[in-house]
């Protein structure tokens, strides 16, 4: 396939004709050429969204219009499962068979058909009569034309998450995928079109940040939506206030994941180890900061580093690996700045901290436990976003709600124990979007996904993402 942008619901060359090399972190060979947009191609694709929002080809559809566009899409993505999990594979490094294929694919589709199903729910809106001689009714409308803007970790999911709740609520969409991976992000293009979708409102555009930046700026663009890291968050949002226009923020996170000594040590390591590795550990959601009480700690750390150890890296395509490589050289080198300089400061690995012998080529990395930490260290306070977990003990449940809280970010943790009181204790005062109790990482379309703090607001998935993309507007009529 030859990626160009879609703009209008045809491709079209960027407008500047710059290219980026798109390659594989596996082998780091290129494996296809993506366009990068210019910010007279955002200006473009906005206009074409704007076009399609207020002529309300898509905004003024009933909902159960709109819903079945949004199911055929799914069922279309469905049926091309195979091909979007390989180039997912090849463009991310996931593997094939055990992410790509078993989990990104099919958990979009579901994503999909669960947005296409929420885009008919009518909860929330009613009317009544709150002044004498008056009914007053609460319109709940779509937003207008969105900019979207994603991450390279799961380029599809991202995608998903982003176009499925803006279409369910009546939105129009201009969308840029990460710079190095847009390529199932515009195959899902004319997937949109066949599926019944009109022109113009979906609009997808590969580019680098500049074009995310012209999509901030734009006057017409109602509401900015980033997947992203902290920093740009903020910078996204100091260009939002220029225009007023609305933000939706899913940035890093730092999850702790806290150990208490009622835990079963396998099932701690098993949970750990998987949750710290899924996606080589980039992944915003990942366990990260690892606590344990005191008591056992030495149990359930060497339960951990042994279950890290066994974690199988290797080529995406090999059918029994789970862990691929990092995204790209650079992002390599990002990793290993963070343990080098973790051991600089006295930290002791248990297990990894470095590239595997046998896998030279690509950008692998291995799992890597540290102890030895401080709370205050950047190992412990910064996303490293690879497969790196830090090890620390705590004295009590106090402490380790003190640790756990510690972080700027807020957006996922995790609680292990067989004390249901304690672990409720805890839930509520956990300042994390997400807390599991005896898991780590399981997601469903169903439920919200988002941060506190500076791992920022808004949420994806779940009928809360709809009502994100909704305006109420409140109708006052005169009985006269
Ligand atoms: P990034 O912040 O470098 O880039 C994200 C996107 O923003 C890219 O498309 C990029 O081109 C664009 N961008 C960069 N500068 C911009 C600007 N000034 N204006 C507008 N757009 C701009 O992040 P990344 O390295 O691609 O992704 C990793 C980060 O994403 C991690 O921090 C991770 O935690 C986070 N993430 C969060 C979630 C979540 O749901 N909260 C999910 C996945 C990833």
């Amino acid at each position: 396939m030859q990626y160009k942008l879609w703009i209008d619901g045809q491709w079209v060359d960027s407008a500047g004709g710059g290219k980026m090399r798109i390659e594989n972190p596996a082998t780091g060979e290129q494996i296809a050429e993506a366009q990068d947009a210019t910010r007279a191609d955002v200006d473009s694709a906005v206009q074409a969204a704007k076009r399609a929002f207020y002529d309300g080809r898509w905004s003024r559809l009933t909902p159960g219009e709109r819903s079945k566009a949004i199911w055929r899409f799914a069922e279309l993505l469905e049926k091309n499962s195979e091909e979007f999990a390989r180039v997912e594979s090849e463009n991310t490094g996931k593997p094939y068979k055990f992410l790509s294929l078993a989990s990104d694919v099919p958990f979009t589709v579901d994503n999909l058909k669960f947005f296409a199903a929420a885009a008919r729910d009518t909860h929330g809106s009613h009317a009544g009569e709150f002044m004498a001689g008056y009914t007053s009714m609460y319109r709940r409308e779509p937003v207008g034309v969105i900019g979207q803007i994603t991450p390279w970790n799961y380029p599809l999911n991202m995608a998903g998450w982003k176009i499925g709740p803006a279409l369910a609520a009546g939105c129009t969409i201009v969308l840029k995928p990460a710079p190095g991976t847009p390529l199932t992000t515009l195959m899902l293009a004319e997937l949109t079109k066949e599926a019944g979708i009109p022109d113009g409102v979906v609009n997808i555009l590969s580019g680098g940040n500049d074009a995310g930046q012209a999509i901030a700026e734009h006057p017409d663009v109602r509401m900015v939506c980033i997947t992203g890291s902290v920093g740009t968050g903020k910078k996204v949002m100091r260009t939002a206030a220029d225009t007023l226009k609305r933000v939706h923020l899913e940035l890093g996170g730092k999850a702790p994941f806290i150990v208490f000594d009622d835990s079963d040590p396998e099932l701690v390591a098993a949970k750990a180890s998987f949750a710290a590795t899924a996606n080589t550990g980039q992944d915003c959601t990942a366990a990260t900061r690892i606590y344990v009480e005191k008591g056992r700690a030495k149990d359930m750390r060497e339960a951990v580093v042994e279950a890290m150890k066994n974690v199988k890296v290797g080529s995406p395509f090999d059918d029994s690996v789970v862990m691929g490589p990092l995204i790209s050289g650079g992002q390599r080198e990002r990793v290993m700045g963070f343990v080098e300089r973790a051991k600089s400061q006295g930290a002791k690995v248990l297990t990894g901290g470095g590239v595997p012998k046998e896998l030279d080529k690509g950008y692998f990395y291995s799992p890597t436990v540290i102890a030895g930490v401080e709370q205050d260290w950047e190992i412990v306070q910064q996303e490293v976003f690879g497969p790196v977990i830090t090890i620390q003990e705590f004295e009590n449940e106090s402490q380790a709600l003190h640790l756990g809280n510690d972080v700027l970010y807020g957006l996922a943790a995790s609680v292990f124990t067989k004390d249901v009181g304690r672990a409720m204790r805890l839930t509520g005062q956990l300042e994390f979007g997400t807390v599991w109790i005896n898991d780590h990482l399981p997601i469903t379309s169903e439920t919200p996904h988002g941060g506190f703090k500076q791992s920022g607001f808004g949420k994806d998935l779940s009928a809360e993402a709809v009502g994100d993309y909704q305006i109420t507007k409140h109708v006052m009529i005169a009985h006269g």
